[in-house]
């Protein structure tokens, strides 16, 4: 018979888990693997909520393997470390973003892009290298090969740098590949002022972009120039201004999290324009021919971020205090976090402290 989630492993862990596509978290007692050689075992202390986190408790996209513990923006402490752990030693803040595992032998993973490794395994709602399952970071500690833990530089905040590790390097990541970054000045419409977006119009401006929100928000306007720093905001529901902009980005940033319309956005693009989707809708969005074809526009894709990159992209935010904007939530204020999050009414990310308000029953 197959071992309970509890007594599976000898490291006993607390946590909050979902149990069915209701999606309703409560709390969890699970057990993780005792710490490796090459691991490290980390105390959490903050944990960001993602949207990736309410698509999978809801099982939005139809592979949710319940319980499911989400968290995936974990920062905390070491508490432990293995006999061949070089980076890491016991008493580092460390963290651990969306991936705990990669073969580390293939193309991928000798390009420092294990986001791309075909065996790479999610923090959450997948199977690590010993078969057994991964729990995210809504619980006490976690046990993580040292390849996928993060330095986390010094004067980052714990709990407003902890978003940076999935929001944060899913931004930065197109904004390097993609070329973004090659020529100041460039300008970027960012889709979405959520998380993920929020974030990105930071990064941008650091990178010395042009930057126009695109929201269905209209709300979310003055911050977003006064607070965030954007250059120019854009509702998506006002037709003369949407005309007005048509042709004017180089670039598009999309994070938006539920099926919407391609057209309108590929029309903002110049020629030769790209539009770069992070945001993963539960259904297949509409591609339009005529504007790609007629405008030799790009449609491309990105997924977070090698851990060499993500490493850079934290040194680089903690050099240009850069964090994201967030509402510290207690462990047991989730799920109407989650409900929030689901009407886009979140300034700008919910982070748990985990290590205040998480205690076994
Ligand atoms: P979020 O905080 O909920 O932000 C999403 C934003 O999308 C909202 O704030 C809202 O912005 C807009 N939006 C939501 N529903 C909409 C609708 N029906 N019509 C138009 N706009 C709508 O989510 P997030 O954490 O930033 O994540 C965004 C998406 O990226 C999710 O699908 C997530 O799974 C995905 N993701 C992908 C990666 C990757 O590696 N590619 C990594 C992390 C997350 P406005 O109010 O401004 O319109
Ligand atoms: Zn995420």
């Amino acid at each position: 018979m197959a071992k309970s989630p509890e007594t599976e492993h000898p490291n006993k862990v607390f946590g909050w888990a979902a149990r069915d596509k209701s999606g309703v978290l409560s709390p969890f007692n699970f057990s993780r693997r005792d710490n490796g050689e090459n691991d490290v075992t980390v105390k959490i202390l903050f944990c960001g909520v993602c949207h990736t986190d309410l698509h999978t408790i809801k099982n939005d996209w139809g592979y949710s393997y319940y319980p499911v513990v989400p968290g995936h923006e974990i920062v905390g402490i070491a508490t432990k470390v293995g006999k061949n752990v070089t980076k890491f030693k016991e008493g580092d803040r460390v963290g651990v973003g969306v991936i705990t595992g990669s073969c580390q032998s293939c193309e991928s993973c000798d390009q420092d892009l294990e986001n791309y490794c075909p065996q790479m395994s999610f923090t959450y709602n997948a199977i690590g290298a010993d078969g057994t399952k991964n729990y995210g970071g809504y619980s006490d500690n976690i046990v993580v090969d040292q390849r996928f833990v993060l330095r986390f530089p010094e004067g980052l905040p714990s709990d407003s740098g902890a978003p940076l590790l999935c929001a944060g390097i899913t931004v930065y990541s197109p904004m390097k590949y993609y070329g973004m970054t090659e020529e100041a000045g460039k300008h970027l419409g960012v889709a979405g002022l959520g998380g993920l977006g929020h974030v990105a119009v930071k990064i941008a401006k650091a990178f010395g972009l042009k930057v126009t929100v695109i929201s269905s928000s209209p709300k979310k306007e003055e911050e977003a120039i006064t607070q965030l720093g954007a250059d120019s905001f854009l509702v998506t529901t006002d037709p003369q201004k949407m005309q007005a902009a048509i042709g004017t980005m180089d670039y598009i940033i999309d994070t938006v999290s539920a099926v919407h319309a391609l057209y309108p956005l590929l029309g903002l693009l110049k020629v030769s324009g790209k539009l770069i989707a992070l945001g993963l809708p539960e259904k297949p969005l509409e591609l339009p021919m005529f504007p790609l074809v007629l405008g030799r526009k790009m449609v491309g894709g990105s997924d977070i971020g090698g851990m060499k990159e993500t490493q850079e992209m934290l040194d680089f935010c903690a050099k240009h205090n850069i964090t994201a904007d967030i509402e510290l939530i207690k462990m047991d204020e989730i799920n109407s976090a989650m409900e929030r999050l689901a009407k886009s009414d979140v300034k700008y990310r919910f982070v748990i402290d985990v290590a205040n308000s998480l205690s076994p029953p």
